[in-house]
This record gives C-alpha cells, sequence and structure tokens, in this order.
C-alpha cells in the first residue's frame, strides 16, 4: 500500500483563503495583511486592541529525550490544535519557523507530519514569508558594519582577535565555519578571523522571539556585545549606533505569520531559534498573539522537556509573563525502548523488556514538569510498528503512575485521531490548578542557577565548571550580567551532557566548559560538550530527493 508523503496529502487538502482564517479568529481588516493566498501578517495592533482580555489557556507540548528522527511534538502540537477545534474550543496553534539548514539535510519537514500538518507546507518549509531572510540580512549587516567601523580608524577601539559577532546563512555549510575576511590588501579592510553561524542561531533570531513589541526589540539589539576591547571592555551594538537600521531591516518580519493546519485550524508561526545555544521556540509575540485569539493555545519547544520545555519556563514564559496551564509530554514506544537499551537498527521489534526499562526517562520528564508546578498529559504517539503489549504496557504503567495518558493517532488520522487527548487536556487544565513557578530565581548567582537546572531537570550530582567557565563567570559579573537566565547548551539526546547515556542516567556531573554572554536576547549560555552553530550535511541530504514538476510544483519535500 502506497503511504502518501507529507507533501501528497498537503496538496490534496482543500485550503480555505487566509481572509476566512483571519475572519475566524475576528481579525479586523486592517489588522492582518495578506501575503499571498494563504498566508497574512498580523499586525501588532492586535496586541493593543486586546489588552484588558484575559489570556486564553496556554498548553506547551514537549517530549521525552528523542532519537535523531524527532518524536512528533509538533505533528501532536497540530493534531491537538485540530482535535480542540473539532471539539468546539476555540484554539490557536503557535509553532516555529522552519529552517532551510535542516529542511535541505537531514531533518525532513517541520511542519508537522500525515494528517497534522501546517500548509501551505511547501511555502513554510521553504522561504516563507521571509522573516529568516530579513534576521539574516540584519545580523550580516551588523558584521559589515563592525568590520566597516575597524576600517575606517576604529573608534571604539575594538581588539579584531576579540571581535565575538559572526556572519549567518541559513543553509548546512560545514566550510564556511571558520573563515578569513578581509584579505586583498590595504583597500580591502582588515584581515581577521572569522565564521559563519547558520540564521537560527544568530542572537538576532533570539532577540526576535523575545521581543514584546518593536521597542523593546531596538532596546534589545542595541545590548548585543558585538566584540570586546584589548582590557575586555564589552563594545555593543550602541557603541555603533546602528540599533535603528537593524530594527528598520526587521520592521516587517517581526509581524507574526498567520496560516491554517490541514483541518483550517488557525496557526501562527513565527522566529525559530535553536534549542541549543538559543531557547529553541517560536516568537512571543506569536504566542501572545495567539492566546488573545484563541481560548486555548497549543504550542512547543524544541527538543526534550530537560531543553526545550526548560527554557521555555525559565526564559520565555518568566520574561513574557506567560502562565502556562497544562504540559502534554510526547512519548513514543521506539524511543522509549532507545532509551531502555534496544539498538537503532531493531527498533521495529517489540521488546518489552526495553521498553519497561526506558520509560524511566519519561518518568524523569513528568518530575521536572511537576516541579514547575504543571499538570500534565502524556501523549503516546502511535507508530504504525508498535505493538499492542508495547501499547498496552505504556498505558498500564501510566495508571499506575496515576497520570493521564492519550494514545495519539494524529498523524494517520488527523484531528480525530487526538479527540482523547485533547478531551484529556481540557479536563486537565479545568480540574488540575496549574501554578507555574521557574525553577531558579534571578537574583541566585550564575553557578547556582546552573547547578539547579542540573540536579532538577537533569538529575545530575552536580556541575564541573572548567577554568575557562570560572574566569568567564567572573567576567559576567564584573559586567553586571549576573541575574539574568541561563539558556543551557546540551545534547538533546541525554539527561546528562553525554548523547551515548541513554534511558534515565545516574551519578553524573554536568561539565560547563564556556559561557557565552547573549546580552541582547537576555540570557548567558552555559556550554556543555560540544555545540555546533553550523550543521553540516549528510552523506545523502535531504535535498537530493526534491525536485519541481512540469506544473511547478514542489516534489520531493517530504
Ligand atoms: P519533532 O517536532 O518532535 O521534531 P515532528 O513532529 O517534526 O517531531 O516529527 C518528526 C517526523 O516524524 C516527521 O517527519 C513526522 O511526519 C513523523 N511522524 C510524527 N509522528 C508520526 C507517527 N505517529 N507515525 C509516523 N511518522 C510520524
Amino acid at each position: 500500500m502506497h503511504v502518501p508523503t507529507d507533501i501528497e496529502i498537503a496538496s490534496q487538502v482543500k485550503k480555505k483563503p487566509i481572509k476566512d482564517i483571519a475572519a475566524l479568529i475576528g481579525l479586523q481588516e486592517e489588522e492582518w495583511e495578506p501575503y499571498g493566498k494563504y498566508k497574512a501578517k498580523i499586525n501588532l495592533s492586535v496586541l493593543d486592541r486586546y489588552k484588558e482580555q484575559p489570556d486564553g489557556n496556554l498548553i506547551l507540548v514537549t517530549s521525552i529525550n528523542p532519537t535523531p528522527a524527532g518524536e512528533g511534538k509538533s505533528t501532536v502540537t497540530v493534531g491537538l490544535g485540530q482535535a480542540m477545534n473539532q471539539l468546539g474550543h476555540r484554539t490557536v496553534v503557535a509553532l516555529r519557523e522552519p529552517s532551510l539548514g535542516p529542511t535541505m539535510g537531514l531533518k525532513g519537514g517541520a511542519s508537522g507530519g500525515g494528517y497534522a500538518q501546517v500548509v501551505p507546507m511547501e511555502d513554510i518549509n521553504l522561504h516563507f514569508t521571509g522573516d529568516i531572510h530579513a534576521i539574516t540580512a540584519a545580523n550580516n549587516a551588523l558584521a559589515a558594519f563592525i568590520d566597516n567601523h575597524i576600517y575606517q580608524g576604529n573608534e571604539c577601539h575594538i581588539d579584531v582577535r576579540r571581535i565575538v559577532w559572526k556572519r549567518v546563512m541559513d543553509l548546512n555549510d560545514r566550510a564556511l565555519r571558520n573563515v578569513v575576511v578581509g584579505l586583498g590588501g590595504i583597500k580591502q579592510g582588515v584581515p581577521r578571523e572569522d565564521g559563519f553561524n547558520i540564521t537560527v542561531a544568530s542572537e538576532i533570531m533570539a532577540i526576535f522571539c523575545l521581543a514584546s513589541d518593536l521597542a523593546d526589540m531596538r532596546r534589545r539589539l542595541s545590548r548585543i556585545v558585538v566584540g570586546y576591547q584589548t582590557d575586555e571592555t564589552p563594545v555593543t551594538v550602541a557603541d555603533l549606533g546602528v540599533e535603528g537600521a537593524l530594527t528598520l531591516l526587521l520592521k516587517e518580519a517581526i509581524m507574526p505569520n498567520l496560516v491554517q493546519t490541514l483541518e483550517n485550524t488557525p496557526a501562527i508561526i513565527h522566529g525559530g531559534p535553536f534549542a541549543n545555544i538559543a531557547h529553541g521556540c517560536n516568537s512571543l509575540l506569536a504566542t501572545k498573539m495567539a492566546s488573545k485569539l484563541g481560548d486555548y493555545v497549543v504550542t512547543e519547544a524544541g527538543f526534550g522537556a530537560d531543553l526545550g520545555a526548560e527554557k521555555f519556563l525559565n526564559i520565555k514564559a518568566r520574561m513574557g509573563e506567560l502562565d502556562p496551564k497544562a504540559v502534554v509530554i510526547v512519548a513514543t514506544v521506539r524511543a522509549l525502548k532507545m532509551h531502555g537499551g534496544a539498538e537503532k537498527a531493531n527498533l521495529k521489534e517489540e521488546n518489552l523488556v526495553a521498553l519497561r526499562e526506558g520509560i524511566k526517562n519519561l518518568k524523569k520528564h513528568m518530575e521536572t514538569i511537576e516541579a514547575f508546578g504543571l499538570p500534565f498529559v502524556i501523549a503516546l504517539n502511535r507508530f504504525v510498528h508498535d505493538t499492542d503489549e508495547e501499547i498496552n504496557f505504556v498505558q498500564s504503567w501510566c495508571k499506575e503512575q496515576g497520570v493521564e495518558v492519550s494514545l495519539t493517532e494524529v498523524w494517520e488520522k488527523g484531528g480525530n485521531g487526538g479527540l482523547d487527548l485533547a478531551e484529556k487536556a481540557v479536563q486537565t487544565i479545568q480540574n488540575k490548578q496549574a501554578k507555574f513557578m521557574p525553577l531558579y530565581e534571578l537574583e541566585e548567582t550564575i553557578e547556582n542557577k546552573i547547578n539547579r537546572i542540573a540536579q532538577q531537570v537533569y538529575g545530575a550530582n552536580g556541575v564541573h565548571f572548567t577554568p575557562q567557565a570560572k574566569e568567564q563567570i567572573k567576567q559576567m559579573e564584573a559586567n553586571g550580567w549576573a541575574n539574568l537566565p541561563i539558556c543551557m547548551a546540551k545534547t538533546q539526546y541525554s539527561l546528562s551532557d553525554d548523547p551515548k547515556r541513554l534511558g534515565r542516567p545516574e551519578t553524573f556531573d554536568i561539565t560547563v566548559r564556556e559561557l557565552r554572554p547573549s546580552i541582547g536576547a537576555g540570557f548567558l549560555v552555559a556550554l556543555t560538550g560540544d555545540v555546533l552553530t553550523m550543521p553540516g550535511l549528510p552523506k545523502e541530504p535531504a535535498a537530493l530527493k526534491m525536485d519541481v514538476n512540469e506544473n511547478g510544483d514542489a516534489v520531493g519535500l517530504f
């Protein structure tokens, strides 16, 4: 039997004109701008109009530590939104914008899958409304301003060996990780080592996603540290005087994008920062807007609950004064088996022994969400190879633990496959009082904050700081940055900082080897292990399957 691909499903479904979706969520004529037939940008004035109205109920979708293929957070987010609407709850989905690098590389689509997708998926996965390109332009404009500043006399005394601002591109291109710029003689600038990051790793992307309005974005842009003088004094965008120009480049992009799901559920897709050196959630403006326009908002955060949800709650929700009401933890039989020791090649075979062991990973994430004061539902995202025994095992285990679980089949059945999850999510919100609390106070020391995350969220014994990290912490304290939240950069595959330690590792320490300031975004990045900010392409990139047919339609886009 031919299983239709995502793009085949997406292209067969009848989309509503975007004006109908805008009308559905009560947008007035002047509050949105069409961007073709099926996309629109929403004006920030909507937030003013709804200022006094209470926010809708915010549901965060997260997951256990994933396999490299992903466990279906985006798919469940979209499917849950569809199911909620089927039950008559006015629900808006809020998602990240996919980055071109992973799309061309390995990851596949980032707009859901099967019968739980956002459309037009081909636009969303390619250039969409150009937001990411605008961020690339702003980032690289700043790089050009820095090099020009040095060429023109370097009034700010930037030490060319201490420039931390890199150029970016929204592609996976390992050859650009380290480059030398300014070669060619006196007229070509000052030679120096530079490098490229992928655009979604740009601090401007993180700023874009945490800004509460245009003025706040401008303030944050002005605080970006681009480099240091020889005595370590930071040099910022404000010193260069270009925050106005950068804001100007982003003034259209800052408006959230409205699209729809396969079942015409309104979806706001906006911003998509890396989930390691940044916080990995769609823009705060998109989440806020969705919570004004819907009675319920379903949103997601990248990677597992140890990274995405932790940062959503400790960074984004705190900064944006969001009040999440419930969490959905996505788990899959295949990933649980992998956590229990099953080999990657054998994940399609029944293995109750591995499942029993691997479910400890889920247990840890449940404890984490509880520690944040939030009620949750487990969504068991069903794959065709899961056996009845395996599904029964997970369901009975949840029953024993006294927690709600829902067998979720939205990939195969769309909203219909998520009705039970939707009912359980609504009941959870109605019956269980959420008492959201971040896990640390901003006033605690940098070391303490990192320790708390490592111990409470990862289950580590403690944290080892390298001499370099200790030095950087002192420097950050001296610069007055100690009161910022922490953005942990850690492998997504393990609760520890070793990607090979699956399941629920015990007795381990985390090693923090470096700290990087993201002062514009408003957090300090703590790096454990190696974190790539410019990914490479795999041996057989997804791009090899892509093409355009005789009608001009995309082919092979998953
Ligand atoms: P995440 O957001 O956790 O990274 P996605 O929702 O993007 O995961 O899903 C990863 C991939 O797995 C996508 O290609 C999606 O279509 C596919 N997928 C998700 N759920 C299922 C399922 N139940 N059965 C088969 N494929 C699925």
